[in-house]
């Protein structure tokens, strides 16, 4: 029996890794942790029996404690309570399912139990690869991609020498303004950038995907995962989202991962790695499939893609402010208080008047949050 626990059960890989646990016998859910869906999160709770579950506000928490009065399941709140599921000593591996870069602190506190951690929450590596890293090979703990590019490339290079790594070619699909010019972007509206064409996910990665700042927090994730320069990825659009990404290697041989669009693949994967499972569902069917196209990035209109391979290449804290910039950015959209354009015109903005801090603590990456925060508060 493998015990995990998963933080963000309430969204959308969460809600797919309790499917995944759903359809195996194997898998016991430990402990769980949402922001503030109590009434999807108890629904999890009757039907998967944690052990602890967490809520955000301890508001919430009350209410859900007298939701659940009548099971043995203990709720906490805050990120007392986020800490305490990500150590809790009954679960193996944690599944990091969290929007955010609220998810550094619980990814750390788990590493430092000893606990595999199953990472979806890209926004930690992203600002803290370079802590995050050294410290699971310490502790030796295995950091299993969920993110389904990095899946892909982790699943190319199953038995390979990670020096003779060339490339990874990291594909997108190209989101749903794919082709269009900065002009045809002026009037977008919320509901227009959260109808993506291959993959159903969470808002706020829905809108990162049609910036393609996704793809840029992707190619940050990646440089950490697999410890590559970020000028040896490469990005692919293939619009179609079969091949899942590919890794070139020394002899120029080029492996890639394709399938159909389905995050329970790599979700199932990371948990039962190195071992694949069935899994239901829709099949490749190369008959019907007739062609895969491949295109050149638009960065010059998607400017988020251009500007994550500048923060890439400044470093230290300047990842933070991309991210942490995009972060409000994005929440400021899908609240209409900006156009959609303002996104990479806040990265931009944020980035050109940063300084940055050489190899940022945990400390400096969150003030480095904070400061970008409040910087775009006070004048934007
Ligand atoms: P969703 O918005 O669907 O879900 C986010 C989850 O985080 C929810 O369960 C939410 O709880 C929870 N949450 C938010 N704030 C807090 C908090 N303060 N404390 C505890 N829990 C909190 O996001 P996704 O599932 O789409 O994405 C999650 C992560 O996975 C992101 O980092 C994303 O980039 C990454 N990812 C997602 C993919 C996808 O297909 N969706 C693919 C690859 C990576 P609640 O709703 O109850 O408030």
């Amino acid at each position: 029996m493998k015990k995990i626990a998963i933080l963000g059960s309430t969204g959308s890989i969460g809600v797919q890794t309790l499917e995944v646990v759903r359809s195996n016998k194997d898998l016991q859910v430990s402990a769980l942790a949402a922001g503030s869906n109590i009434q999807r999160l108890e629904a999890q709770i009757r039907e998967f029996h944690p052990g602890l579950v967490a809520v955000w506000s301890e508001e919430k928490a009350k209410e859900l404690r007298l939701l659940v009065g009548d099971l043995s399941v203990r709720v906490v709140s805050g990120m007392e309570g986020l800490l305490e599921v990500c150590t809790y000593p009954k679960a193996e591996i944690v599944v990091t399912a969290i929007v955010g870069m609220i998810g550094i602190r619980p990814t750390i506190a788990a590493i430092q139990a000893g606990k595999d951690i199953a990472l979806a929450n890209k926004e930690t590596l992203v600002t803290a690869g370079h802590l995050i890293m050294p410290m699971a090979e310490k502790y030796g703990v295995r950091i299993l991609p969920v993110d389904s590019e990095h899946s892909a490339i982790f699943q190319c290079l199953n038995g390979e020498d990670r020096r003779e790594i060339r490339k990874l070619l990291l594909t997108a699909s190209g989101g749903p303004f794919r082709g269009k010019k900065r002009s045809d972007l002026e009037h977008i509206q919320v509901e227009d950038a959260l109808k993506h064409p291959n993959w159903s996910m969470g808002q706020k990665i829905t809108i990162d995907s049609s910036t393609l700042v996704n793809k840029g927090l992707e190619m940050m994730e990646a440089r950490w995962l697999f410890q590559v320069e970020p000028e040896d990825i490469q990005i692919v659009v293939q619009p179609k989202s079969i091949i899942h990404s590919m890794v070139e290697f020394a002899d120029g041989a080029v492996i890639a991962q394709l399938g159909t669009p389905d995050m329970k693949l790599p979700i199932q994967y990371a948990l039962y790695y190195p071992h694949r499972r069935d899994l239901p569902g829709e099949r490749l069917d190369f008959w019907k499939l007739t062609e895969i196209t491949f295109e050149r990035p638009d960065m010059e209109t998607f400017t988020g893609l251009k500007l994550a391979f500048a923060a890439a290449k400044a470093g230290g804290s300047m990842p933070t402010v991309y991210n942490a910039a995009n972060e409000l950015a994005v929440s400021w959209f899908l609240s209409r208080r900006i156009s959609y354009l303002a996104i990479p015109e806040i990265i931009e903005w944020c980035m050109a008047e940063h300084r940055v801090v050489p190899n940022p603590d945990v400390e400096q990456i969150l003030e480095t949050e904070r400061q970008t925060y409040e910087l775009i508060e006070s004048r934007w």
